[in-house]
């Protein structure tokens, strides 16, 4: 098992300050710089999964039971 070098890839530079955040879709480890155009998302996945869940909720519409009761 020589396959650790794979992990953890983020913080093996320690000399490179690199700003993490919550990913707000999938709380995961999301890097704060420049060079993730998907902040303060980890990934356009979760970028996109964001905007699909806000765009759900927006044209969701609201189902109210049937009134009609006749007595
Ligand atoms: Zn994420």
């Amino acid at each position: 098992m020589t396959s650790d070098s794979h992990s953890n890839h983020f913080s093996t530079n320690a000399s490179v300050p690199v700003k993490l955040v919550r990913c707000p879709n999938c709380a995961g480890d999301s890097v704060y710089a420049a060079s993730n155009p998907y902040r303060p998302f980890c990934s356009a996945y979760c970028k996109n999964s964001d905007f699909v869940a806000w765009a759900n909720e927006d044209f969701r519409v609201p189902e109210k039971p049937s009134t009609d009761i006749e007595e």
